[in-house]
């Protein structure tokens, strides 16, 4: 595997980076996760757009402009002969001193890493995900805003040690008010008498590059969607339920703590969107090769 450091390709084994990057030292720098299908890379723009909307936000300078930045993805992805795939595209604040201040660090690292991707084995796909309440909370959007795709996943990363030990497929986040905010990599979404409804991103979500392309489908199959503040008790008693995240696409999340959600199994209309999304990413994209 070749994987991309600024500029050159390395080999796996010599694709290193410096202790002193503040990426390492203190998870400063931003970061995307990208799907691509048969040659083509889904919905690029938007990912490159929220990449840089994340470093603006915490005043990190990519130290290439957007289409360079796609250039390279798009060799990152060549150099390895990929045709389906996951990329991981990093922008690291760089090498530092041992403090806090980023104005020790000129010079931003930028790393992508072009991958084959192992998803949910089908079988969850068609039975759907068994998810728990973590206790712990989502992080504050007045501490650090969860729009911004940080490489400090420490928040995720204990919902999901909390998921794990339960024996789930995924955790299920709350915020500070105890409203549903997401899990941990994936949004949630819930079907209540035919419409859609989703947390805002105010309420702790990412703004999710597959919960955006749920809108459009939902807009376009005529499914009522709304955002809004959602309890557990509404998760119990809806219809049905599902995720979304570029790694799991959109998937059924048939169980919250033991109780099932609507019948308990992959409900009519999450069938449906998980058909029309898998549409999509066959049809459109920035082509590759
Ligand atoms: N929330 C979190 C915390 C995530 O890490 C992800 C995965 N990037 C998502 C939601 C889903 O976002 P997307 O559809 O852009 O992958």
């Amino acid at each position: 595997m070749k994987i991309y450091i600024d500029g050159i390709f390395y080999e796996e084994k010599d694709a290193k980076i410096s202790v002193f990057d503040h990426g390492l030292l203190y998870g400063d720098g931003v970061f995307e996760g990208i799907r691509f299908y048969q040659g083509k890379v889904f919905r690029l723009q938007e990912h490159i757009d929220r990449l840089f909307d994340s470093a603006r936000s915490i005043c990190l300078q990519p130290p290439l402009p957007k289409e360079k930045i796609i250039d390279a993805a798009l060799e990152t992805i060549r150099c390895n002969k990929l045709n389906d795939g996951y990329i991981r595209l990093l922008i690291t604040r760089g090498i530092g001193n041992l403090g806090l201040n980023p104005a020790h660090c000129p010079h931003p690292t930028v790393i992508i890493i072009a991958d084959s991707i192992q998803l949910y084995p089908s079988e969850i796909y068609e039975k759907g995900l068994k998810v728990v309440t973590c206790a712990t909370r989502r992080v504050s959007a007045a501490a650090l805003s969860p729009m911004v795709k940080s490489l400090n996943y420490l928040n995720n990363i204990m919902a999901k040690i909390e998921a794990v030990q339960a024996g789930a497929g995924e955790g299920l986040m709350l915020n500070e008010q105890g409203f549903v905010a997401e899990c941990t990599a994936d949004n949630v979404f819930i079907i209540k008498n035919g419409k859609i409804l989703t947390p805002k991103v105010g309420a702790g979500a990412l703004a999710g590059i597959t919960r955006a392309v749920i809108f459009e489908l939902a807009s376009n199959l005529g499914i009522p969607l709304q955002e809004a503040d959602i309890t557990r008790h509404e998760v119990f008693v809806a219809d049905e339920c599902f995720l979304t995240g570029t790694a799991a696409e959109v998937i059924s999340m048939v169980e919250l703590d033991s109780r099932p959600i609507g019948e308990g199994v992959p409900g009519p209309i999450t069938q449906r969107l998980t058909h029309e999304f898998r549409q999509l990413t066959q049809r459109t994209g920035t082509t590759i090769y």
